[in-house]
């Protein structure tokens, strides 16, 4: 049921709310008198008062209702409460980009002189404006492997306010304990933030296994058909009401066009999540059996250091499939050099599939030291599994590997 708080709505979830995949096709939404069955897009900057007083308190607060859509907007509204619901948060936010939604709960959250403990495992973007930007804002920030809860424990500090990761990593699929990381932030007076993005609420709810905040690039999975850019912050009324009052502020917010494509997204997200996942595991067992396949890094296969965790966090092992080829970079552009229908690109999360070879695209401006200790090989290519038919996937890899 909606409950109004202040100018943004609270979603609650109760025993008996629908399952994930009616959440996705209907929360949220209050049809207008016109009785349109698809949800309608406010495409309108700003909301007229039917008198001063109106005016007064809505700008004031003390009534509910829109007033300008940088921050109350109800197709984004829309967008916001069944992202809400299908994490089973309070409440969420939704962002221009996934990296507006990092920016935002950390601007909003964190005071100058907190310390962030964070994945060493992170999209480079984020590594890039934890480095650079928080520090600048008067934060510190460590990272810890994100596969060793001793190393956090170890790295914890008195004035650590936040924990933040990414889980399964990209593009090695390893897993972080969100339960054990959400107890030690907890103990420790901090907050855990986990990235969804690459599982989304269809494989993994962190905050069922006690992550504060939920971050999400809806450009990815979300979407799922690579269209839009737009992200989201999801959690407990008390800290998203503080990343609202905060987007309210400095404006990076979603547009209701890119909120209403996201919307269509979320309708067919477990579907689609479900064929992603079983794909990409088919995919995965496949390559295992490759003669020029030294290595495969998926979560569900019984080959993986964490396949218990992830049968225990997750629904599913996701849509994300790296692997090694015993040629090093040469067989790997060879691969890639050789497909004719999946794209070479570094994003995810699209109905169609993508290859890519990290240590010349998204892990290139590393060091070769830093790489190597990262784990990525010049042999390693990630295969991000889309819509297309399995057979026809294989068929396309086939000539490269062969
Ligand atoms: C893409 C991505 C982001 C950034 O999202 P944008 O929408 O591109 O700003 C953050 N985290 C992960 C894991 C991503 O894949």
């Amino acid at each position: 049921m909606p409950i109004f708080c202040g100018i943004f709505i609270v979603y609650t979830n109760n025993a008996d709310s629908p399952e994930l995949a009616t959440l996705g096709v209907r929360a949220g939404y209050d049809r207008t008198g016109e009785g349109e069955h698809s949800e309608a897009i406010f495409a309108t900057s700003s909301f007229v008062f039917s008198n001063a007083a109106e005016a007064a308190d809505r700008f004031q607060n003390n009534a509910p209702g829109n007033v300008y859509s940088r921050f109350t907007n109800p197709t984004v509204r829309t967008f916001e409460k069944r992202l809400a619901a299908m994490e089973g948060g309070d409440a969420c936010v939704a962002t221009a980009s996934g990296m507006a939604a990092i920016m935002a709960t950390c601007a909003a959250l964190l005071e100058a002189g907190d310390h962030v403990l964070a994945s060493g495992d992170l999209f480079g973007s984020t590594t890039q404006f934890f480095r650079k930007y928080l520090t600048r804002m008067g934060n510190t920030v460590d990272f810890a492997a994100i596969d060793d809860v001793a190393d956090w424990q170890r790295k914890i500090l008195p004035q650590t306010r936040m924990l933040f990761v990414e889980t399964p990593s990209n593009p090695l699929t390893r897993l972080a304990d969100i339960s054990a990381l959400a107890e030690l932030a907890s103990r420790n007076g901090a907050m855990l933030v986990v990235d969804n993005c690459f599982c989304t609420p269809a494989l993994q709810q962190p905050l069922a296994l006690g992550a504060h905040l939920v971050i999400h690039s809806a450009t990815k999975f979300l979407d799922g058909q690579g269209r839009c850019v737009g992200g989201a912050v999801v959690g407990d009324s008390e800290r998203i009401a503080d990343v609202f009052a905060f987007l309210r502020a400095a404006g990076p917010c979603m547009s209701p066009f890119n909120a209403w494509v996201f919307l269509k997204g979320l309708e067919t997200l477990e579907l689609r999540m479900q064929r992603h996942c079983e794909s990409a595991a088919a995919l995965a067992e496949w390559l295992q059996a490759q003669p020029r396949v030294s290595k495969v890094f998926y979560p569900g296969l019984d080959s993986h250091p964490q396949n218990s965790l992830c049968r225990l966090q997750q629904s599913a092992a996701g849509g994300v499939v790296s692997f090694e080829l015993a040629g090093g970079r040469e067989a790997a552009w060879q691969l890639i050099d050789a497909v004719q229908m999946i794209s070479i690109t570094a994003n995810l999360g699209d109905a169609k599939s993508t290859i890519t070879h990290p240590a010349t695209t998204t892990h290139g401006r590393l060091t070769d030291e830093q790489r190597e200790q990262a784990g990525i090989s010049e042999g390693l290519v990630r295969i991000a599994v889309g819509l297309e038919s399995l057979v026809d996937i294989q068929r396309d890899l086939i000539t490269g590997l062969g």
